[in-house]
């Protein structure tokens, strides 16, 4: 897998300075992340609690680890400490418990709301009436221990790139909506390996990106 970091590379050369990219390294082992990390990469995505665990305790402090899966309320407190950004919150009760976790440990955590944009019935995410209702609460003080900094989506597993347009678009007109009411909303997360330069061209300043960098995932192991 000498090609890391050369993947990297080419994808910074694609893509605006202002775009984060979060290295996808799910299912990979440490020793890719530290190759990636050599070639300058900090920001990284995980889907598993145990796994965020592990490669955190054994790689670079100064990474930034995104919490990218489904997240159970339960597992919270094993990344409350050191967790950068947590991408995939769609309901109100793990908001509860990020804030109060956070709160143990007397900092704010930073969170994105998943908004459901695809057509798809077995994607996460929550709908816009709960997200305004989040909002509401969040600019009311309900969660003292949490900073709510923009959104996350991920369009239908589609060919049809008019679609995923479409499906990243209205997501980014929600998130023009709450920047006016939030000042610190700022992360617009959409696009993946197969759909970034359709996200960015409709409003993504951070991407996930996993196979493209890594390459394929072996889930069978
Ligand atoms: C796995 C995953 C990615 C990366 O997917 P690739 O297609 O490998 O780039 C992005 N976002 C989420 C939420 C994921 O689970």
């Amino acid at each position: 897998m000498e090609h890391i970091c050369q993947n990297i590379k080419k994808i910074k050369e694609r893509i605006p300075e202002h775009i984060t990219l979060v290295a996808v390294s799910k299912t990979k082992p440490a020793s890719d992340i530290l190759k990636a990390y050599q070639c300058g990469q900090r920001h990284f995505g995980e889907n598993k609690v145990q796994e965020l665990v592990d490669k955190q305790n054994q790689l670079p402090k100064d990474i930034k680890w995104h919490m990218i899966g489904h997240l159970q309320r339960n597992k919270v407190k094993y990344i409350a400490d050191f967790v950068y950004l947590i991408h995939g919150v769609d309901n109100l009760k793990l908001i509860k418990e990020i804030n109060k976790q956070a709160g143990k440990h007397q900092k704010k955590i930073n969170l994105l709301l998943e908004i459901k944009i695809a057509q798809e019935t077995t994607k996460f995410g929550m709908d816009q009436n709960l997200s305004d209702e989040i909002i509401t609460k969040y600019l009311n003080g309900d969660f003292p221990n949490v900073n709510i900094v923009g959104l996350m989506g991920m369009a239908s597993h589609s060919t049809n790139q008019e679609q995923i347009a479409n499906e990243f678009n209205g997501l980014s007109q929600l998130f023009k909506k709450y920047q006016k009411q939030i000042p610190e909303f700022r992360y617009l997360s959409m696009g993946m390996s197969g759909d970034y330069p359709i996200a960015i061209a409709n409003g993504s300043n951070l991407i996930r990106v996993g196979s493209a960098i890594f390459g394929a995932r072996n889930y069978q192991i």
